[in-house]
C-alpha cells in the first residue's frame, strides 16, 4: 500500500494505523496542488475496497486502480464545478450494499469545487453513512470548503516532498543522474507530479528547453515570442489529445475482447468515456500551467541573479545563460514576475488560457517599455 508513492511519510503513517485500529467513515486529503493527493486517493479506495486490503499487485487491486471495480467511485467536476445532481446521484446510490467487495468508497476530487447546495447535500450522508460507506475527499483549497463538511471528515496534510526525495525518485524511477535529477527536483519545489512532467520532457521533446528560450525574449519585450509561446502550447494540447485519445481507443478495444455481456459492456464503456473526458480537460490544463511555471522560473531566475547572483537559482543548469540575460533593472523582472504570478493563478481557476496568456505578454511589454 502506497508505496509507489514517494514522500509522504506522516500520511503513509497515518493510513498504517487507520487501518490497524479501524478506519473512519470520511477523510480529507488536504494541501497544496500537485503533491500527489489523488493518487494516494486512489491507492487508499484501492486499498479499502479490496479483500487483500491493498496488495497493490493481485488482479482485484489492478481491477480497482484501472477504475473497474463498481465498488469505487470517482466523483469529479463536471465543468467548473462539482453540482448538486453529481451529489444527488452519489447519495441515491448510497443505499446500494457493495457490489463485490464488503465496502464502497467514493473519491471526491477537488471537493471545494463542490458548489453550497451540494456541499449540504452531502452533509447528512457524510455524517451517517451506511456501515459499509468510505468518503475520501481531495482538496488543494481547504479553506474554500463549507466548516461544517471539514469538521466531519479526517484531515490528513499532505507536505511538499523534500528535494533529496525527489532527486532520489527521478534517479530511481526515471533513469536520470544524480545532477541532473538535483535540477529538475529544486524547479519541481516539493511537488513529484511536476518533477515526473519535467523528467518525461527531459527525455522527450525537451519543451523546458524551447519555453525558457522563448521566456528569455519574453523578459527582454519581443512581442514575437507570444505567437510562438501559444503555438508551443497548441501544438502540446493537441499531443495531449491525441494520447488521451489513442489510450480511450485501447481501452475500448480491450473491453471488446474480455466483457462479453453488453449490458456489463455498456456500462465500463460508459466510465471509461468519462475518466478519459476527464483525463483530457486535467492534462490539457496542466500543458498550459506547465508552460508558465517554466516561464516563470526564468524570470525568477533573472531577477535572483539580478539583485544576489547565481547561488539560489532553479535552473541550475543555465547558469551562464541566467547571467548574461539579467542587465535590467531588478524591478522589472520583480513587476514582470507579479504579472506571471497573477496569470498563473487566472489559469488555475480554469480563465480561459489564451486570453490569459495573451495578456499576459502585452504587460510584459508594457513593463519592458516603460523601464
Ligand atoms: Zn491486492
Amino acid at each position: 500500500m502506497f508505496e509507489s508513492i514517494p514522500g509522504q511519510a506522516h500520511a503513509k503513517r497515518y493510513f498504517a494505523r487507520a487501518f490497524a485500529r479501524g478506519l473512519s467513515h470520511a477523510y480529507l486529503l488536504a494541501g497544496d496542488e500537485g503533491l500527489g493527493k489523488a493518487e494516494f486517493a486512489r491507492e487508499l479506495g484501492v486499498a479499502i475496497v479490496a479483500s487483500c486490503g491493498g496488495c497493490g499487485t493481485c488482479a482485484e487491486c489492478e481491477r480497482a486502480r484501472r477504475g473497474a471495480s463498481p465498488d469505487l467511485t470517482f466523483v469529479e467536476r463536471e465543468g467548473e464545478q462539482l453540482r448538486l445532481e453529481q451529489v444527488e446521484r452519489l447519495v441515491a446510490e448510497l443505499s446500494l450494499r457493495p457490489f463485490a467487495a464488503e465496502r464502497r468508497v467514493w473519491v471526491l476530487l477537488e471537493a471545494d469545487k463542490m458548489t453550497t447546495e451540494a456541499a449540504n447535500k452531502l452533509l447528512k450522508s457524510l455524517e451517517e453513512p451506511p456501515g459499509y460507506v468510505y468518503f475520501v475527499l481531495v482538496s488543494d483549497h481547504v479553506e474554500r470548503l463549507l466548516p461544517t463538511i471539514v469538521s466531519r471528515c479526517q484531515t490528513v496534510e499532505f507536505q511538499p516532498v523534500a528535494d533529496g526525495e525527489i532527486t532520489a525518485f527521478l534517479s530511481e524511477r526515471h533513469g536520470l543522474d544524480t545532477d541532473a535529477a538535483a535540477a529538475l527536483a529544486r524547479l519541481a519545489r516539493g511537488s513529484i507530479e511536476r518533477a515526473t512532467r519535467l523528467a518525461e520532457d527531459a527525455r522527450g521533446g525537451r519543451r523546458r528547453a524551447r519555453y525558457l528560450e522563448l521566456a528569455a525574449r519574453a523578459v527582454d519585450g519581443d512581442a514575437d515570442c507570444e505567437r510562438a509561446f501559444l503555438d508551443e502550447v497548441g501544438k502540446e494540447e493537441q499531443e495531449v489529445a491525441d494520447q488521451v485519445a489513442a489510450a480511450l481507443a485501447a481501452s475500448l478495444e480491450e473491453l471488446e475482447r474480455i466483457v462479453t455481456d453488453p449490458r456489463e459492456r455498456s456500462w465500463h464503456q460508459k466510465r471509461l468515456e468519462e475518466a478519459s473526458k476527464r483525463d483530457k480537460a486535467r492534462r490539457t490544463r496542466l500543458v498550459a500551467l506547465d508552460a508558465l511555471d517554466h516561464l516563470s522560473s526564468w524570470l525568477r531566475d533573472v531577477w535572483v541573479v539580478s539583485q544576489a547572483g547565481p547561488q539560489a537559482v532553479w535552473n541550475s543548469d543555465r547558469i551562464a545563460a541566467l547571467e548574461s540575460a539579467a542587465r535590467a533593472d531588478p524591478q522589472r523582472y520583480g513587476q514582470q514576475l507579479e504579472v506571471a504570478a497573477a496569470t498563473r493563478k487566472d489559469l488555475y481557476l480554469n480563465v480561459d488560457r489564451r486570453l490569459a496568456l495573451t495578456a499576459m505578454f502585452r504587460r510584459f511589454e508594457e513593463v519592458a517599455e516603460s523601464a
